[in-house]
């Protein structure tokens, strides 16, 4: 399995300002609360809060696979969230969308919490594979072509989320 340079640091670097510069401006007197998807948007995520200029809050969250079930869509449960998010604007904070299954599930879920407004904001983003239109980040960092990359947070068997740069798998 061989990793080439794909996206280098200034290009991550200017997505994320623009992501964030599209953020201040959207809830601009609001207090919305970032749902931060760990572990794979830790770094996104760390960079992006630098550039808001937003009073807002940062929550944690991980998502949990059931094991042993016999239900084949794979329902991911929620954990970690201790905030109570009845009336309040949700940006959930998520490394990349692929399928958009993930993100999908997540938006029903945090919808029946009572989120006012629930929206996605990915640092990567693969168009071609989004299979839930529900799932459409309204912020995007970068699209890309539907490859398998590591780094920036992107992980490969636990490794190489610390790259600060982004690698694609060689084809
Ligand atoms: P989805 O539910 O949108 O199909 O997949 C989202 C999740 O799959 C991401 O949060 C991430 O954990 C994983 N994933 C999807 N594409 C990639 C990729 O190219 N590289 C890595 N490391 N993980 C990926």
């Amino acid at each position: 399995m061989t990793f080439v340079p794909s996206i280098s640091k200034v290009e991550i670097a200017a997505a994320v300002k623009r992501v964030a510069g599209e953020l201040n401006t959207d809830y601009a007197g609001r207090e919305p609360i970032f749902l931060v998807v760990l572990n794979g948007a830790f770094m996104f995520a760390s960079d992006l809060a630098k550039e808001l200029d937003l009073r807002c809050v940062f929550s944690f969250i991980k998502l949990a696979s059931y094991e042993g079930t016999a239900s084949t869509q794979n329902v991911r449960s929620l954990i970690g969230l201790k905030e109570d998010l009845h009336g309040k604007d949700v940006v959930v904070v998520e490394d990349i969308v692929d399928t958009g299954l993930t993100m999908h599930q997540l938006k029903a879920q945090l919808k029946d919490m009572g989120a006012a407004s629930v929206e996605v904001c990915a640092i990567v983003q693969k168009p071609e594979a989004l299979q839930y239109p529900d799932a459409q980040p309204k912020y995007v960092g970068l699209s890309i072509p539907n490859r398998f990359i590591i780094g920036y947070g992107l992980d490969l068997d636990g490794y190489a989320r610390n790259l600060p740069e982004i690698y694609e798998l060689k084809k």
